[in-house]
């Protein structure tokens, strides 16, 4: 922020803080207070256990400026969860420190408290009361869970559209939400834009903080946050389009992306209901992770970008991901998607599951998608397509753990599609190992023309549905013996007041993998 800008706002009175006699020597302000409201940004809950949750929220009184009209120093944070949302009966209590270094986001780890209970909780920053949200906890690792409820949803470009499907959301009676990736979008692309970023590219921590905190002042977003509890990963338009690792699709210096990488994963942290174990350092940070839900769920939350091999058979000068005609490259057994070492701990964690449904929670399809008609095959990049071999590793490793009922959930595409998953995706008597349900875009424009659907279909079996018209979410609910996955779309999106439909409805019984359209 600029001196004058500060100065303007210090003017305004946006904020007011005591003297700096008052303050102690370590820079904490104790009793800050604000003229105008700091919690701007809301609140959130995340990452679910049986004896807590994340608590979130971040002070931030001038939201779209970077450091969110915050001065520098440390503030007292207090949060309190409670059994009731009127708060009479408090369950756990403390207060947190909101430091200049992460941009005063507050992230509590809350536990203690009793599995498979809905809490309610909220934060104060001197005079400052947040709104109240809602949690739950998981269940107990050893209860049979009767039914789970979740929605799962990607890719909300914010001028291309309102976020009015979390209305619909809200309104589910659902136990959490998955958000598989492209949460904010570094850049602006297409037309017809509802409202703008405002801003260029994102390339800074500044740039990346008022990016985030723009999306999260959308009331609909908000709301869905105070609601429910989060499960998230990212895709790659947290950070930059089509990054692999610490590959650029521009060919920048590999430091550029490592830094780029180092500010955009810190903004992230500053805005999401992450765990502290999940805080970056430096370029890094260990999103993955793996939640069970009693005996009835798990849920294996992967990065497919951090540590993924570049995209195979690039055009000269160019990174990221293409449409290309088979090449020799893509079929690489050195390509990687999870990495080594998130590839051996995924094995380790599906071996030990005693759930009865694996939850495979990632960013993009998963089921070869053959572009060409005829003996010819081309694909798209990006996706598991262009990593076939850490694909067919990652379903032999399913097959040979005989993980129970294993469904992978993802985004991306812009579109929905359900698929099986075959072992050889070109041999018509291959195993099915799973079922793949890529869910379509909460507003992020659609990639492909609706009238190339049926070519697609009869040229790729193994994929039972497809629709690139519409944007929404999808609505999941699981119980011993099937799932049931309903494919929400909104009617429009250049308005947050929507009607939602379900456009088409699937179950995977348990014990078979193959989806069946009702
Ligand atoms: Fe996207
Ligand atoms: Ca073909």
């Amino acid at each position: 922020m600029s001196v004058k800008r500060r100065e303007f706002l210090h003017a305004l009175g946006a904020f007011a803080l005591l003297p700096a006699s008052a303050r102690s020597r370590s820079q904490t302000n104790a009793r800050p207070r604000f003229s105008s409201d700091p919690f701007t940004l809301g609140v959130a809950s995340g990452y679910p256990v049986p004896s807590g949750f994340v608590i979130w929220t971040r002070l931030a009184p001038v939201p779209d400026e970077a450091d969110g009209g915050m001065p520098p120093e440390d503030v007292p944070v207090h949060w309190e969860v409670a059994s009731d949302e009127a708060m009479r009966n408090p369950a756990a209590s403390g207060v947190e420190l909101a430091t200049g270094e992460w941009v005063h986001s507050v992230h509590v780890e809350v536990e203690g408290l009793k599995p498979d209970h809905f809490y309610w909780y909220r934060f104060r920053a001197g005079d400052a009361l947040s709104r109240v949200g809602r949690a739950r906890t998981a269940p107990s690792p050893d209860s049979e869970v009767g039914r789970l409820r979740f929605a799962f949803a990607s890719c909300q470009h914010y001028e291309q559209g309102y976020f009015g499907a979390y209305r619909h959301m809200i309104r589910d009676d659902l136990d959490l939400i998955v958000f598989l990736g492209d949460y904010i979008y570094d850049t602006s692309y297409g037309g017809r834009r509802v409202r703008s970023h405002n801003a260029g590219k994102a390339n800074t921590l500044s740039d990346y903080r008022k990016r985030h905190a723009l999306y999260k002042r959308d009331a609909d977003l908000q709301a869905a946050h105070a609601a429910y509890t989060w499960i998230l990963t990212w895709d790659d338009h947290e950070v930059e389009n089509d990054y692999a690792g610490d590959h650029s699709y521009t060919r920048e210096p590999r430091e550029l992306t490592l830094a780029r990488r180092a500010a955009a994963y810190k903004a992230y942290y500053e805005h999401q209901p992450l765990r502290r174990s999940m805080r970056p350092v430096g370029p890094d940070a260990l999103i993955y992770t793996s939640l069970e839900y009693g005996r009835l769920a798990r849920f294996h939350v992967l990065d497919t970008r951090q540590y993924r091999t570049p995209q195979p058979c690039q055009r000269w000068g160019h990174g990221g991901g293409n449409y290309l005609v088979d090449c020799a490259e893509r079929t690489s057994p050195t390509a990687t998607m999870l990495g080594a070492e998130q590839e051996r701990w995924l094995a380790g964690v599906l071996a030990s599951s005693r759930s009865r449904w694996n939850v495979l929670a990632q960013q993009t399809m998963v089921a070869q998608l053959d572009l060409s008609t005829g003996p010819t095959q081309s694909f798209w990049t990006d996706d598991w397509d262009g990593y076939p071999e850490p694909r067919r590793r990652l379903l032999e490793c399913l097959r040979e753990l005989r993980a129970s009922n294993p469904v992978f959930i993802g985004g991306d595409a812009h579109m929905y599609w359900v698929s099986e998953l075959q072992l050889d995706p070109d041999s018509a008597g291959s195993p099915v190992v799973a079922c793949d349900f890529t869910g379509t875009s909460i507003t992020s424009r659609p990639l492909m023309q609706s009238w190339l659907l049926p070519e697609l279909l009869s040229e790729n079996r193994h994929i039972k549905f497809g629709d690139c018209e519409h944007h929404g979410y999808v609505r999941v609910e699981i119980d011993s013996s099937r799932l049931s996955a309903d494919l929400r779309v909104t009617d429009r999106i250049d308005t947050p007041n929507v009607t939602c439909s379900t456009l088409a409805s699937f179950v995977v019984e348990d014990g078979t993998p193959c989806p069946i359209r009702i």
